[in-house]
């Protein structure tokens, strides 16, 4: 398998914003998110992950119990409007892209091909000119990026809202007032804590710490949006079957994440 180099880049960009790994929320799962406040409070588009978001590592088909979330979140959003962006299906690993039309096949949802691993800024363009060509085209302002690895889904998210690339950066360094907004308030970016079949667990382990860190040393610049997770979120219990319990979740409730 080839190296993730833009993923393997992101502890040097920890260096000096060690804040592009932090979610906006968290959520064990899908089942958790209130699509419906989500549209309401002016999210038009949603790019969720595939493995251990919506599917079995390796597998094509949607992990059954999120069935009913997963229609609610297509029903509001829109046809076209939602994505999946996988390291998997739809990448240089997939050839001729049978995955990725079997994974659009069976979540009724574009997959997006791309040449470059999530987290990198051309995976990220490649996303942007996708919701840009939409006949309505969606801002990344109004996304929410979905998925269950802070190095790599939580950090397009970050990524997403504090680049807008070099043409941006020269246009509002010239109108330096306008620079500290020009940040935005998206994407919102939630990481679902649950893990449906267990893998990378070391590196989620590194992950959790590392967010346990963040969280307790850096402080947000004033322009980083605040979000109250608990409009997007619901509280009631979820179905029976559930992600396996791992020492994220006991660790992440620790942090304040629910
Ligand atoms: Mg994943």
């Amino acid at each position: 398998m080839p190296l993730n180099v833009p993923g393997l880049l992101v502890p040097i960009q920890l260096l000096w914003f060690p804040r592009v790994i932090l979610p906006s929320l968290s959520v064990k799962d899908i089942r958790q998110l209130d699509f419906v406040a989500l549209k309401n409070a002016g999210f038009r588009g949603a790019v969720f992950d595939k493995d251990n978001c919506l599917t079995i590592p390796h597998e094509d088909k949607l992990i059954p119990e999120l069935q009913e979330a997963w229609t609610e979140c297509r029903k509001v959003f829109g046809k076209g409007n939602v994505i999946v962006v996988s390291n998997s299906a739809g990448t240089q690993l997939d050839g001729g892209g049978i995955q990725a039309e079997s994974v659009s096949y069976h979540l009724k949802v574009p997959v997006l091909n791309h040449n470059s691993f999530k987290p990198s800024y051309s995976c990220i363009q490649t996303i942007r000119h996708y919701f840009a060509s939409l006949p309505n085209p969606i801002p990344d302002e109004q996304l929410v990026i979905v998925g269950d690895r802070l190095f790599t889904d939580m950090v397009v998210a970050n990524r997403m809202r504090t680049w807008k690339g070099w043409r941006h950066l020269l246009e509002t360094w010239k109108q330096k007032e306008q620079a500290n907004t020009a940040l935005g308030n998206g994407p919102l970016g939630v990481w679902t804590t649950g893990v449906w079949k267990k893998e990378s667990m070391g590196m989620r382990w590194g992950e959790a710490k590392l967010l346990e860190l963040v969280t307790k040393w850096s402080r947000p610049p004033l322009e980083e949006p605040k979000w109250d997770a608990s409009r997007f979120t619901r509280q009631t219990p979820l179905p029976s079957k559930s992600p396996e319990k791992d020492r994220l979740s006991s660790m992440l409730r620790m942090l304040g994440f629910r």
